[in-house]
This record gives structure tokens, C-alpha cells and sequence, in this order.
């Protein structure tokens, strides 16, 4: 039997941390004493889009290392303003599936809601951030509408929660909206999206855990991890928690230039998932989005990457290596 030793007790709630989440290059250098070391986009060009980061999140930075990989994920460097062609505002045509507002169907059988715009943390390679949240009514009081469209579809049965971050949301909201989707026979499943339980740890408390358990649902909650580094004591017992709770755990990453675009730190990241009971998902290419293209690995090298990784790890540990294409049927799978 394998015994987990509990790290310390993260003192604050979750609401707090997020409030206190660091919003500020200069403050983000100087924590990490690397002032001077990177230079960032001016502020102004990234309005829609900031610098965000909680503080446990940077904990796990290494300090004085400018090339840190979990500072590399959420630094605005300047080269996010450069040109870049072929870089898109909406790479993946998700404005083209919004089906009724916030509802994303691409691919059958299964509904994304979009539940809130909000995110714990800014990742800057995401693929929305350009995307217009408050235009789709991803909010609370379009919930019904989209809740009568999934309940006259009976060909779906699983809804994904995702957003943004579904668990930025209370869970009185999230609890409600979860019981109300439960009351419509043809969906089986819940999934849920997230990347709290890596970044905001605080965030997998008693009171999400009680409706977890509470749903009829099959719970299957995919997370998002890019490094080992990231999988500390505290979101090991995250992700303990929401096993216990009955959880499947998957996790998709996002292969990133100069942060996971190698063998060794793939194969670390499997083997660390392995330990906290995850099991790699998906690795995905880089939607080319602008703004992200200092991050993009190319399809040559990272088919080379994932059949390298084959050879040093248990073919279950390989997470299949995607790409979204606009108008296909499922996500397409390089490897
Ligand atoms: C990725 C995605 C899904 C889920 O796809 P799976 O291959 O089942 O993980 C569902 N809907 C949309 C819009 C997606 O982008
Ligand atoms: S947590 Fe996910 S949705 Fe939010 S910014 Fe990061 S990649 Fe994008």
C-alpha cells in the first residue's frame, strides 16, 4: 500500500489566491531575481490578454533561471508582437461551431459548454486568447438556453465543461448547473476541463469534491499539465482528491518550444503523471495563434519527438500526438 505523506496546508482559499494572483511582469522578474533578465510586450498590447499567474504557481519556479519552464508558459516576452504569418486570432474555427450561445459542438456526441471566460492563470500559447467570451455569452444566465439545446439533442451524451477555466466558477453555480444537466436522461457523462488543479491547488476543496461525488454523472476530469515541475506535493494532492472522489484523471499537454520539446522532459512528465495516478491524453501541436509562434515545435520534429519517446516509455505512458484542424470530425492524430 502506498502512503502519501500531506504537504503543508496551503493557508489561503482558493478566491483569495486567485484575487492575489500576480498581474505584473516587473513584480514576476523581481520574485523570481531576474529583473532585467526578459523583456516584456508592451502592457497596452496585451489588454484583452494580461500577464496572470497565482503565487503557488510561481512557488514552483526555479529561482534566477530566466529559461524556467513554468516561467516561459506565462511570460508576455516581447516577441508576442512580432509578425507572423499563417498566425491566426481563431486557429481552430471556433467561432464557426458556436451552435447557440456558449455551446461549441464539433464533434459528435459531444458538447462543449463554455462556462465562463475566466482562467486562474494565462497561459500565453492559449488558443483563446483572442477569443471573444462576452460575445458568446459564456455566463450564467445563458446557462438555460444552452441546458434546453443539449436537453433536445439526444445525440449527445457527454457535455464537456471547459471555458476559460470551468472551476473559476463558485461551486454553488457549478453544483446547480451540474445538477440541472443531470436531470436529462441521454447524457452520460461529465467532463471537465481544467488546469486549477496544476495551478491553483487550493481550488480542489471539500465543497467541490461534495458535488463530484454527489452526481449521477461518470466524472472524467482532464487536466492540464506541460512539466513535471508543475506536479508538486500540493497538486499531487489535488489530484488524490479528485481520484478519491471517483474521478478519472487524464491529462493533455501542449507541446511548447523551449518548455517540454524534449525526450527527457516528456518522458518526466509521463512518469510523474504515472506516480499521481493520471493517465497521459493528448499532446497537442501548437494551434498556430497569434502571438504564440515563439512557442511552435514543427510536425517533423515532433513525430520524431513522440517515437522517440516510445522507446523509453511504456507504450500507455505515450500520449497520442494531435493537431486541430478546422471542419474535421475529430481532432486529427499525427502519432
Ligand atoms: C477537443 C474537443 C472535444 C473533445 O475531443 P476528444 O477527442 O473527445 O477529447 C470536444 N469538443 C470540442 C469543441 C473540442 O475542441
Ligand atoms: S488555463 Fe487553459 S484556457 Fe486558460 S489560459 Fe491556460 S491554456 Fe488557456
Amino acid at each position: 500500500m502506498i502512503t502519501h505523506s500531506q504537504p503543508p496546508k496551503l493557508k489561503q482559499s482558493w478566491q483569495h489566491a486567485l484575487s492575489n494572483a500576480i498581474n505584473n511582469a516587473d513584480d514576476l522578474l523581481e520574485k523570481l531575481g531576474l529583473s532585467g533578465h526578459l523583456q516584456a510586450i508592451d502592457k497596452d498590447k496585451i489588454r484583452q490578454f494580461p500577464l496572470r499567474v497565482p503565487q503557488s504557481y510561481v512557488d514552483k519556479m526555479r529561482y534566477g533561471d530566466a529559461n524556467d519552464p513554468l516561467l516561459r508558459q506565462v511570460f508576455p516576452l516581447i516577441d508576442e508582437g512580432y509578425p507572423a504569418e499563417g498566425y491566426l486570432t481563431d486557429p481552430v474555427g471556433d467561432h464557426l461551431a458556436v451552435t447557440s450561445p456558449g455551446i461549441l459542438q464539433k464533434y459528435q456526441g459531444r458538447a462543449l459548454l463554455l462556462t465562463t471566460g475566466a482562467c486562474a492563470i494565462h497561459c500565453r500559447y492559449c488558443f483563446r486568447r483572442h477569443f471573444p467570451y462576452s460575445d458568446s455569452n459564456p455566463l450564467s444566465s445563458q446557462w438555460q438556453q444552452s441546458i434546453e439545446q443539449l436537453a433536445s439533442d439526444e445525440t449527445i451524451s457527454e457535455v464537456i465543461l471547459s471555458g476559460g477555466d470551468p472551476l473559476s466558477l463558485h461551486d454553488d453555480k457549478l453544483a446547480k448547473l451540474v445538477a440541472d444537466l443531470a436531470e436529462i436522461p441521454h447524457l452520460k457523462r461529465l467532463r471537465i476541463h481544467t488546469r486549477l488543479p496544476i495551478v491553483l491547488p487550493e481550488r480542489i476543496n471539500d465543497s467541490l469534491l461534495n458535488w463530484i461525488q454527489a452526481t449521477r454523472f461518470k466524472v472524467v476530469v482532464v487536466i492540464h499539465a506541460n512539466h513535471a515541475n508543475e506536479i508538486d506535493a500540493h497538486a499531487e494532492q489535488a489530484l488524490i482528491s479528485l481520484k478519491q472522489a471517483g474521478c478519472q484523471l487524464l491529462n493533455q499537454t501542449v507541446l511548447l518550444r523551449g518548455i517540454n520539446d524534449s525526450v527527457e522532459s516528456l518522458s518526466a512528465l509521463s512518469e510523474r503523471l504515472n506516480d499521481v495516478d493520471v493517465m497521459p491524453y493528448y499532446l497537442h501541436l501548437l494551434d498556430k495563434v497569434a502571438g504564440a509562434q515563439h512557442f511552435d515545435v514543427n510536425q517533423v520534429r515532433a513525430v520524431k519527438l513522440v517515437d522517440d519517446l516510445r522507446k523509453v516509455l511504456p507504450g500507455y505512458l505515450v500520449p497520442r500526438l494531435v493537431r486541430e484542424q478546422q471542419g474535421e470530425a475529430s481532432k486529427t492524430v499525427i502519432r
